[in-house]
């Protein structure tokens, strides 16, 4: 590993307007050692304190969270360039998972009995127990530096486990301020944020007993070969392609005003964005005609009344500018939008159409509020199309027959799909979210699945009665 700068520094802007938000130390390899070593001596008495007192200290860091909604808002749309409604949802829905995982931890973290299965362990009770990894890094990206953080950090420290927190360079600041809530509410010191680049990321998965990465796949891929170096367990969240499949007997407003907001929401930085809608042939004049005729009604501005706020990077106003100049190049058409702001990380929102399955707009993940439409034929090849993609994070279809959308959902390559809905997935805290082929590697977020994510299954067998056991098998065999 490179060994980092001393005194490194990191400077935080709004990317609406370039202002200079903060100037941060950055936490080199000894600095994360350093923190790594202290979470682990407070971890111990963290996991034998049980889930009903560590479920206390997460009701009140919740509250405060609650308490300190404005600041914390105000951050993020500082950080971020969010509008206040995007940030708002940010700071109060991401609290679901912290109640969650308080008031089911317990359960979820009982032993589990298991059935004998052969004469040898009939006489013996058996069960699983969950015991928490002693400490977890959690890699974070910049589209949602609190949400991401706490869709994973609520049910960690529910576990019983440290937790390193590396928020992404562009927006360390209002998860730090979260962290402070927990040291403000005098919480066990098992939670700490340590603030860099991708140099830090990566002392963080050296340091850490289980890594949970969110973040694009290139960064993914990195970490998960060093891990397997390692030998060490992890799971990455990684991007997506997500496709909207509309059927010839979808109800058009809901599904024009659905797929709008789910390709420009946060500006379309969301793994879970429609990045691709395939529209039925008998429908799709009239539904490009609607769309087209929402998004022109949309504002984009990072003041109150905005709809659309500004990009987190610079290079993300230039990757949803490359994917739309090549998809005209190619012989596409902008119905709307399609340009770049002269100042700040601005891109307008944009309606695609006459794209082909081919073009960078339809294959790569574009991550900005860009809305690629294309006519298909028939429910089966709006189905082929959607699941020709290296990716396969999550999907919606849109039909007023019920049954049918089950039946497309169920042929459908990703690992989350809503049924004339966006996003409703991730905030039911009781299903799993995770990407199928690139999109992600073992990871679970939610329910159950989040929580033992975070814990070593332990078998355990005891004898019925003290004295009999297996030593029918044990010496001497004559
Ligand atoms: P990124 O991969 O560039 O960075 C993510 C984080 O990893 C940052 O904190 C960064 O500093 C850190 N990092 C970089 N190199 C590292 C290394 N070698 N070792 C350890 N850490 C390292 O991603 P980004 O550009 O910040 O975020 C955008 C991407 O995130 C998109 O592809 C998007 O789809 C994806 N994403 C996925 C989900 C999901 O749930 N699947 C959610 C949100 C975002």
């Amino acid at each position: 590993m490179t060994t980092l700068v001393a005194h490194d520094l990191l400077e935080v802007r709004n990317p609406a307007d370039n202002y200079l938000l903060a100037t941060l130390d950055v936490d080199g390899e000894v600095a994360v050692a350093d923190a790594a070593a202290d979470l682990r001596r407070a971890q111990a008495a963290w996991a034998e304190s049980g889930p009903q007192a560590r479920a206390q200290w997460l009701r009140r860091w919740r509250s405060w969270i609650l308490d300190h909604t404005d600041e914390l808002t105000a951050l993020l749309q500082a950080e971020t360039g969010k509008v206040r409604p995007d940030a708002l949802v940010e700071t109060t829905a991401s609290c679901e998972f912290i109640s969650h995982y308080a008031d089911n931890a317990a359960r979820y973290l009982a032993d589990e009995s298991v059935k004998p299965a052969g004469p040898l362990s009939l006489p013996k009770r058996l069960y699983t127990r969950y015991s928490p990894y002693p400490l977890v890094g959690i890699i974070t990206p910049w589209n949602f530096p609190i949400t991401l953080f706490l869709m994973d950090a609520a049910p960690a420290l529910a576990a019983g486990c440290a937790v390193l927190a590396k928020p992404s360079e562009e927006t360390p600041l209002a998860s730090g301020r979260l962290i402070d809530g927990w040291t403000e509410i005098g919480a066990p010191p098992v939670l700490t944020q340590v603030v860099g680049r991708g140099d830090t990321g990566a002392a963080v998965v050296d340091a850490a007993d289980f890594v949970q990465f969110t973040g694009s796949t290139a960064t993914g891929r990195r970490i998960g070969v060093r891990c397997a170096e390692l030998l060490k367990p992890y799971s990455l969240e990684l991007g997506g392609k997500d496709p909207a499949i509309v059927l010839e007997d979808a109800d058009l407003d809901r599904a024009v005003n659905g797929i709008t907001w789910g390709g420009l929401f946060n500006s379309g930085q969301v793994c879970i964005s429609v990045e691709r809608v395939y529209v039925a042939a008998p429908i799709y004049d009239e539904f490009v005609q609607r769309l087209t005729a929402k998004v022109r009604g949309l504002s984009q501005a990072t003041a109150v009344g905005g709809d659309v706020g500004a990009m987190v990077t610079a290079n993300q106003v230039d990757i949803a500018d490359r994917h739309v100049t090549d998809a005209v190049a190619s012989g596409a058409r902008v119905l709307v939008g399609g340009t770049r702001a002269a100042t700040g990380n601005f891109f307008a929102p944009t309606v695609l159409v006459d794209v082909d399955h081919t073009m960078t707009c339809m294959t790569k993940e574009t991550f900005g509020p860009t809305i690629p439409v294309m006519k298909v034929p028939d429910e089966d090849e709006a189905i082929r199309l959607a699941n020709d993609s290296d990716y396969a994070l999550s999907a919606t279809v849109w039909t007023r027959d019920r049954a049918r959308g089950q039946r497309v959902a169920a042929r459908l390559d990703a690992g989350a799909v809503n049924i004339n809905d966006v996003f409703s997935n991730l905030f039911a805290t009781t299903l799993p979210h995770n990407g199928w082929k690139q999109s992600g590697v073992g990871a679970r977020l939610g329910g159950a699945y989040g929580l033992r994510k975070y814990c070593r299954t332990q078998a355990v067998t005891v004898p019925r009665v003290p004295t009999l056991g297996s030593e029918l098998t044990w010496y001497p065999y004559s």
